[in-house]
């Protein structure tokens, strides 16, 4: 599809002003080479988004390419450990984890080179490609650290350590406020954001929704709720089916949790085994490991869902709270991260903080459907106005300008 086709299709959801705007900004950076590099091409939120994101900034005539790090299994240990520590785990970064972690970012490094230290910007997602900045000593472009996890507690040691990797950008980019740690150099607040048109979000029909979940083994006549999520202790999938047994006593109740999992996540196994053993003999406990083009079938269990469920107990964004309001879904999220940018208490669902208080509000929509379609609506215009695909590529695009000048 041109890039003129695919701006008109936004156009149609988001109104022209939005694109008049994105084609201004996009003028004044046209012909500029971005990189963007990440650790999976698949899987998880940072990998939802540049699917998206990348075409866009290509639409707009910005020479942009979307680089993967390939590593080892040790390397992708060293960095699921200081994922969790950064999230707050206690677990430190043993010496020959930081062996791997810089060993891959080198031999990376050596691939992709050239690419990077001739690019205008480079955007750098997450801990696991930080140190690529040190093993390109001619960089020409300015480098972005695009955080999307929350920090707001690291674990100090293996914080310090990252920080030395990190500190040396250009400029960095957290989710919110509360995740920014201090750094010397520039610092951008920009939420992550969904992608309307995407397979993931946009509208299906009734029929296909409900064809979905029948193949599913699930009964579309009968209540249900929902949660999207790599198998991450995170995600709390267990205080999930806790929350559904608690709520099922009074109210008949589906549960579905749905994950697959990332290239780059070592630990999602495991925990999908102890997901499965919690729901054993219940037949109304759908587990569904989805493959990583599963998104018509997420969106359809999504839109199928009475209510859905992100019951993180730490969580950098969550893009699955945005795809389940944008459906017009009330959204019961934890209490915490981004989720309390997305999830206003009794406007457009529920923040939680336990399995007991997940179970209570799931029993009052149930019990409430009249409220629970009034959230619904407010979940939908909340999308529309703070986290669709074009708010994050504008206020990206302000950032490379406001970087160039
Ligand atoms: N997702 C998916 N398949 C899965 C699990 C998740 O496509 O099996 C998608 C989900 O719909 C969302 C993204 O991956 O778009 C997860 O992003 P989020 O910010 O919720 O969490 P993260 O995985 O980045 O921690």
């Amino acid at each position: 599809m041109s890039g003129q086709t695919l701006l008109d299709r936004y156009e149609a959801v988001v109104g022209p002003p939005v694109i008049r705007h994105l084609r201004q900004l996009g003028d004044h950076l046209a012909g500029l080479r971005v990189v963007h590099v990440n650790s999976t091409r698949s899987g998880g939120g940072v990998a939802e988004i540049l699917n998206r994101f990348v075409p866009l900034m290509r639409a707009l005539g910005i020479d942009t390419v979307w680089e993967v790090l390939t590593g080892t299994e040790a390397f992708f240990d060293a960095t699921k450990t200081i994922h969790n520590a950064l999230q707050g785990s206690s677990k430190g970064l043993a010496t020959e984890m930081m062996r791997a972690f810089e060993a891959t970012n080198e031999a990376n490094a050596e691939r992709l080179r050239p690419l990077l230290e001739e690019a205008d910007f480079v955007f750098i997602h997450d801990p696991q490609p930080a140190p690529l900045l040190a093993f390109c000593p001619n960089r020409r472009g300015k480098w972005i650290w695009r955080c999307h996890i929350d920090v707001s507690r690291p674990n100090r040691k293996v914080w310090r350590y990252l920080r030395r990797w990190v500190a040396p950008y250009d400029a960095d980019i957290f989710s919110l406020a509360d995740f920014a740690q201090p750094l010397p150099h520039l610092q951008y607040l920009i939420p992550p954001s969904i992608d309307p048109l995407s397979e993931k979000n946009t509208d299906l029909s009734d029929d296909e929704v409900r064809w979905t979940l029948e193949r599913h083994g699930i009964d579309p006549s009968r209540p249900l709720v929902v949660q999207v999520s790599r198998f991450d202790r995170f995600k709390d999938p267990l205080g999930v089916i806790e929350a559904y047994r608690l709520c099922r006593r009074h109210q008949d109740l589906q549960l579905v949790l749905a994950g697959g999992g990332a290239s780059d996540d070592p630990e999602g196994a495991v925990v999908l085994e102890e997901v499965l053993a919690a729901a054993a003999g219940d037949a109304d406990i759908h587990v569904l490991v989805l493959p990583d083009d599963a998104h018509r079938t997420i969106n359809a269990l999504q839109r199928g869902a009475t209510a859905v469920m992100q019951k993180s107990t730490k969580e950098g964004f969550g893009l699955t709270v945005s795809e389940g309001l944008w459906k017009h879904k009330p959204v019961i999220g934890g209490d915490t991260g981004g989720i309390r940018l997305q999830v206003m208490d009794r406007f457009n669902g529920y923040r939680v903080r336990t399995p007991q208080g997940a179970a209570l509000r799931l029993r009052h929509l149930l019990q409430h459907p009249n409220q629970a379609r009034r959230m619904g609506e407010n979940a939908h215009h909340h999308v529309r106005e703070n986290f669709l695909i074009t708010r994050q590529l504008r206020s990206v695009l302000a950032l490379m300008a406001a970087l160039r000048a």
